[in-house]
């Protein structure tokens, strides 16, 4: 009776966890993606679009000029080092800048230019004279919303008079006030208290309603329905603007229950390619001859940057001290490392404070790396039935179509299980994976 005890409480239990787990990863990947690139994706495919009213005409712009936009708002944008407006933009952008405003629903993938175009929308659209909000931004996460709090203050850093304020736990008013600033951005509780249960926003003056990143809002449970009840507080007339990375069945039905009568944009993922990379392999036989091949490998060729990827923490762990004890200059990346102190690392990783990062493969599951020259499994990429874990493996080594720059990809095997492994990820992609011998590195380069 004790053990069928202890089973229904673990079963009992077991059943929130997922989701904590869930949103935790994906905001935090999210976050981390927005923070390890400082530029546009490339991408060839071309955007599809689905009006509300399919006989009006589809305007879309190649220059920020076209859009009119208000001259301290321009100053911005090339302040920023925008040239022109990114794939997503030129259609995304006169849809919302039109009079009168349109709803839109967009997907694109991170990295696409979605914040950017939104941000703009809502400074073109506050009246900087009305001293009360009138656009209300909510993201899944407090890291995700101090994120785009800052590409509103750059893009807004000529037109001081449009202010800001972060509507996230911790941040406590003073009961009764209202608040002066004309944009607030949040995290979808606290802003659905600061409309209904404390007032200190009055949604029907709301003329903007952006809901950023619905796929990771999804993910935790309660913000989906946060959301909807900031929505149905504005008025009528409110534009309502929708953007995700991904779009599951589950993020269109939530999306349609936020966005009445929308126009859609959708832009494919550029498709991943292993072509212009070079694979290998190393035959060791315990992790200290993978730590030594290595060295072996940093001996004879230049990196300028590397990706270090290990199954578990402790590896990592491992690894990155045996690689700073060499003198190189490591990060390390873990699971138990709080969200901030992640940022924080990739943030020096991607100013090339340090030249290596190692990383444990759930920590880093959906990070693009395109700017990483050298990707190095330390571990190969398998899933919890320890199968080969193609798709990672493909995200990680990747480079997406004809701008990818050329890369090197080194996998680390230590035993006839993970010999298989690479087999059969070798047989899954149809690509070769050489072998190669650290002790005569000269075919590599
Ligand atoms: P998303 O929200 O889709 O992830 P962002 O708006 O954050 O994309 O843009 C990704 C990166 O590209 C950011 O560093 C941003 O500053 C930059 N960016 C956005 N729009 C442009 C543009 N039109 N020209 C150049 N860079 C841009």
């Amino acid at each position: 009776s004790l053990g069928r005890k202890r089973n229904y409480r673990l079963g009992f239990r077991a059943k929130p966890l997922p989701y904590l787990v869930v949103s935790e990863d994906v905001g935090a990947q999210s976050l981390l993606n927005k923070l390890i690139r400082n530029n546009l994706v490339n991408t060839t495919n071309q955007v599809e679009v689905l009006q509300k009213d399919p006989n009006s005409p589809l305007y879309s712009v190649k220059s920020f000029e076209e859009l009119r936009l208000k001259p301290q708002l321009l100053q911005g944008v090339y302040g920023m080092g925008f040239n022109r407006p990114s794939k997503i933009q030129e259609t995304a952008l006169p849809m919302m800048l039109a009079e009168p405003p349109q709803n839109l629903i967009a997907q694109s993938q991170s990295g696409t230019g979605k914040t950017a175009a939104f941000v703009l929308a809502m400074l073109s659209h506050v009246d900087p004279n009305n001293k009360y909000p009138q656009c209300l931004c909510v993201s899944p996460t407090y890291e995700l919303a101090l994120q785009t709090g800052k590409v509103i203050e750059q893009m807004g850093k000529y037109y001081p008079e449009v202010k800001l304020v972060y509507a996230i736990r911790g941040n406590k008013l003073q009961r009764g006030m209202k608040l002066q600033e004309q944009i607030v951005i949040g995290t979808p509780g606290t802003m659905l208290d600061w409309c209904s249960k404390f007032k200190f926003i009055d949604p029907k003056k709301i003329k903007v309603f952006v809901l950023d990143e619905a796929d990771v809002m999804i993910a935790t449970q309660g913000h989906q329905d946060q959301s909807i009840r900031i929505q149905r507080m504005l008025p009528k007339n409110c534009q309502m603007l929708l953007f995700s990375a991904t779009f599951e069945e589950s993020v269109w039905n939530f999306a349609q229950r936020i966005v009445p009568d929308p126009n859609i944009i959708k832009l494919k993922r550029e498709e991943e390619t292993l072509d212009t990379i070079k694979q290998y392999y190393v035959l060791c036989n315990s992790k200290e001859e993978k730590f030594q091949a290595l060295s072996n490998i940093y001996g004879a060729i230049t990196i300028a940057q590397a990706m270090i990827f290990c199954h578990t923490r402790k590896t990592a762990g491992w690894l990155a001290g045996e690689l700073s004890r060499e003198g190189h200059q490591v990060a390390l990346l873990s699971g138990e490392m709080q969200v901030e102190q992640r940022a924080a690392v990739i943030e020096r990783f991607r100013d090339g404070k340090e030249k290596v990062l190692v990383t444990t493969n759930v920590c880093a599951r959906g990070i693009d790396v395109e700017q990483v020259s050298v990707v190095i499994n330390f571990d190969l990429p398998i899933d919890k039935d320890g199968n080969p874990d193609n798709e990672t493996y493909l995200h990680r080594i990747g480079r997406t179509g004809r701008f990818g720059k050329r890369g090197l990809a080194i996998n680390m095997v230590d035993s006839k299980m993970s010999m298989n492994i690479l087999y059969r990820i070798q047989e899954h992609f149809n690509k070769k994976i050489e072998k190669l011998d650290t002790d005569d590195l000269d075919e590599i380069e």
